[in-house]
């Protein structure tokens, strides 16, 4: 008989526990659990182990400290382009004033898809139609993961 009242004890402690941080996670949420995906995306929470992170929130998956310990450390840059004579790229750092001295343009769209895609842009169905429809609208822009390497190639002039 004890030892089934401690079970029920064990049992009740557990659902407490998992009420708890239930309840932890809504307000943490906001109360929305479909907003989840949206907060992820946005780059308010750790896309790994969905941790709230600090602002700035620059849109783009970020991962926290903790996730993202083993990973080399990542140079968020902003890839602009503008339809002109072929599409007309710049790469601006992540306060989007400064303009990093590469400058590439490319004629065909699928060009950006690519660069994109190297850049560390997710090319989810979601990803594809933000580039889709920035190139419909003939501007527009997307975040980029660099690595150190690509980011010291952006940096450096070109003639
Ligand atoms: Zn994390």
């Amino acid at each position: 008989m004890a030892g089934v009242r401690l079970r029920m004890c064990e049992l009740l402690y557990l659902q407490r526990r998992i009420n708890g941080e239930y309840l932890l996670y809504n307000a943490a949420m906001g109360g929305e659990r479909a907003s989840t995906t949206r907060m992820r995306r946005s780059g308010k929470i750790c896309c790994e182990c969905g941790a709230m992170l600090p602002p700035p929130y620059l849109q783009g998956e970020r991962l926290c400290g903790r996730c993202g310990k083993d990973c080399p450390p990542k140079h968020r840059v902003y890839m602009q382009f503008t339809l002109t004579r072929g599409w007309f790229c710049q790469f601006l750092e992540a306060d989007l004033k400064t303009v990093l001295p590469c400058k590439v343009t490319v004629r065909d769209q699928k060009k950006l898809f690519e660069m994109a895609e190297r850049g560390g842009f997710h090319l989810s169905p979601a990803g594809r139609y933000s580039i889709q429809k920035a190139i419909d609208e003939g501007r527009g822009g997307i975040w980029l993961e660099l690595s150190g390497e690509q980011y010291a190639k952006l940096k450096r002039t070109v003639r």
